[in-house]
């Protein structure tokens, strides 16, 4: 854990946040500020800084990402509506907090873009 981190501090429980799904593994919670119907991140619950910085040694946690996205899509109403997940890698990627994070959106037809300029 990084004590400086705000993601970290949302797993603790120091800070406030509209937890929707957890695990050993595994926090989901909603974007604060959300650009879609549903709008929720999901996180590992150990400190991993981007996607450059999975290893074999931390990777057990992000695999448990992956198997969480369908539970979070469940509770979220969008399973079979379908739904985008999206993550940001460094500075020309458009990270702003620096623990990795996954974007999962949806409850609406998403554009076909991905790409903004
Ligand atoms: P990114 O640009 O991929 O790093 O995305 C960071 C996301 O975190 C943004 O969509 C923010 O709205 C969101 N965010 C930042 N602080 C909080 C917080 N305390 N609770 C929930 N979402 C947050
Ligand atoms: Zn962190």
């Amino acid at each position: 854990m990084d004590e400086n981190c705000i993601f970290c501090k949302i797993i603790k429980g120091e800070i406030p946040s509209n937890i929707v799904y957890e695990n050993e593994y595994v926090c989901a919670f909603k974007d604060l500020n959300p650009v879609a119907p549903v709008h929720i991140l999901v996180i590992p619950k150990i400190h991993i800084q981007d996607l450059e910085h999975v290893n074999k040694e931390n990777v057990e946690y992000v695999a448990k990402v992956q198997e969480a996205f369908k539970e979070v899509a469940k509770i979220a109403g969008v399973n079979e509506s379908g739904y985008r997940v999206i993550c940001n890698c460094g500075k020309d990627g458009g990270q702003e907090v620096k623990h990795l994070h996954y974007h999962l959106l949806g409850g609406k037809k998403l554009g076909t873009k991905i790409i903004n300029d």
